[in-house]
């Protein structure tokens, strides 16, 4: 298998979907978890529809959700006489169908999205936290830079509970691990890693999302320095001070925090503080 190089694949998502020239549908199905059921309800579908994208999961018990955005091979096709064709299937369970209007078709049943560890997530741009933590930063000065800082370090407080627990007794083994779940949520093309002295943890982002719109301000990547001292200091139980070494908004190509002990010791290997 060919490996990719570094690159950007972003989850395509559709809370909703325009595309004002076509006939588009939303559905979701409940089905049978059992091996062919999601192939039967697909030959069904595709009579019908190009699927645009698609999402499923199980809910356990047997069942699964399936739902997606589709576009109308025919337009004569109704969310009704779709509906009924798929109805016929014994391993469909139930299902609903919607019809765009004027192009714009939504994603009716669901209430947000859920990560890794079971908790609500919300979708907002990128772009749009990038601007909001620079109004923040406009209004109060450099204060609101060390606002942002405590608030991402609360943030990841808050969480390192279960981080701690994923990660185990021998963090160390894991910091690429953590890096790659900050870049799979979308926070930037991250790596981290323990220097070989083990005294320090140096994280590159590219593409981190808190310096992804220019800033008049000149502010830093505060929130995400926050946040990485309030997920590594808990993990390995140190107390730790951060710095950001480079930053896109002070021109250089990527984002790189470099994380130490307060008192300079190395984070691994020593012993155990009082
Ligand atoms: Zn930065």
């Amino acid at each position: 298998m060919e490996s990719t190089p570094r690159s950007f694949h972003r989850h395509l998502i559709f809370p909703f979907h325009y595309a004002p020239k076509e006939e588009t549908i939303f559905f979701v199905a409940t089905i049978s978890d059992k091996p062919g059921a999601l192939a039967a309800f697909l030959s069904v579908l595709s009579k019908r529809v190009n699927l645009i994208g698609t999402s499923s999961y199980s809910l356990g018990g047997n069942t699964a959700i399936y739902s997606g955005f589709g576009k109308l091979l025919a337009k004569h096709t109704t969310a009704s006489s779709l509906h009924a064709e798929i109805a016929k299937s014994r391993k469909v369970k139930s299902c609903q169908v919607w019809k765009s209007r004027n192009g714009l078709i939504v994603d009716r049943f669901h209430t947000g999205f859920q990560g890794g560890v079971g908790e609500p997530y919300l979708v907002f741009p990128a772009r749009g936290l990038s601007d909001t933590f620079e109004g923040i930063v406009r209004v109060i000065g450099t204060g609101g830079s060390t606002l942002l800082y405590d608030l991402g370090l609360d943030y990841a407080k808050a969480r390192s509970g279960i981080y701690k627990k994923m990660m185990g007794a021998h963090p160390e083994s894991h910091i690429d691990e953590l890096a790659a779940i900050v870049t799979a949520l979308g926070y930037g093309h991250s790596e981290a890693a323990l220097s070989p002295d083990r005294k320090s943890i140096r994280i590159t982002s590219i593409e981190c999302f808190e310096c992804s719109t220019p800033s008049r301000s000149g502010r830093r990547c505060s929130f995400l320095r926050g946040m990485a001292v309030g997920i590594f200091g808990p993990l390995f139980d140190v107390d730790m001070v951060s710095e950001e070494t480079k930053c896109r908004n002070a021109g250089d190509d990527l984002c790189e925090f470099v994380l130490k002990a307060k008192d300079g010791q190395p984070l691994v290997g020593a012993p155990k503080r009082p």
